[in-house]
């Protein structure tokens, strides 16, 4: 590796490092849970950034950085990657996401365990490219899990794990960890609005996401 692409891995580790934090102080995450990854290009290949198993975040320091190919092997860092390296491997190679969050968001996992379809009640159901679908269930690690995933994300860039948790993807890690915020947040809305008794939520339409989908596509811009 050159000594650029060295200096680019570091601070690609580190930005990754801060949003991994990033999950479990806003309460996305407890403990060692969830797991993040950032796809890095080098001269010899991709190299997928990924949390070790099992560490506190806070734990981790720039000599903790692990890398893997995206056949899974590992080429950086003397800690395991992530049991949820299939599920991260899995959207790398299929997708052109070039960072993955996966959390336990509390609101998020909750609804995992009620409906297979998050009901669109928010347009920011568009910036995840539609309503958000519900993986079956299947062993947190597993490819049975990952290939379950993956027909879950299908034309969207977030999706709920059946009694387990969030994936989002995106163009950057700051992307990813907002539409799991998004994503979260919009749980927490359906859950409180289907709760009020007596009342069921209303839904918006295919053609109302579409419009917020074109919308949103110019969003915060500015001249
Ligand atoms: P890791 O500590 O192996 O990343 O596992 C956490 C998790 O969320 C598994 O689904
Ligand atoms: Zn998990």
């Amino acid at each position: 590796m050159t000594e650029a692409e060295q200096e680019a891995i570091s601070r690609a580790w580190s930005d990754l490092v801060a949003i991994a934090r990033r999950t479990v102080s806003d309460g996305l995450v407890v403990g060692t849970s969830g797991n993040v990854s950032l796809r890095v290009p080098t001269g010899t290949g991709d190299i997928v950034l990924a949390t070790p198993t099992g560490v506190h975040y806070d734990r981790l320091t720039a000599a903790d950085a692990v890398g893997v190919r995206l056949d899974g092997r590992q080429v950086l860092g003397e800690l395991t990657p992530t049991s949820e390296l299939p599920m991260h491997l899995a959207i790398h190679r299929t997708t052109d996401a070039v960072a993955v969050v996966h959390t336990h968001a509390v609101h998020a996992t909750a609804v995992s365990t009620l409906v297979d379809e998050l009901p669109p009640i928010h347009y920011m159901a568009a910036a995840l490219g539609g309503p958000v679908r519900v993986a079956p269930y299947a062993l947190y690690g597993t490819d049975e899990l990952a290939a379950g995933l993956l027909r879950a994300l299908e034309g969207r860039t977030g999706a709920l794990l059946r009694n387990h948790g969030t994936v989002t993807c995106g163009a950057s890690l700051e992307q990813a960890f907002d539409r799991t915020a998004q994503l979260e947040w919009m749980c927490r809305l359906w859950l409180a609005a289907r709760s009020v008794p007596g009342h069921t939520p209303a839904l918006l339409s295919e053609p109302q996401l579409r419009e917020a989908a074109d919308k949103l596509r110019g969003y915060g811009r500015h001249r």
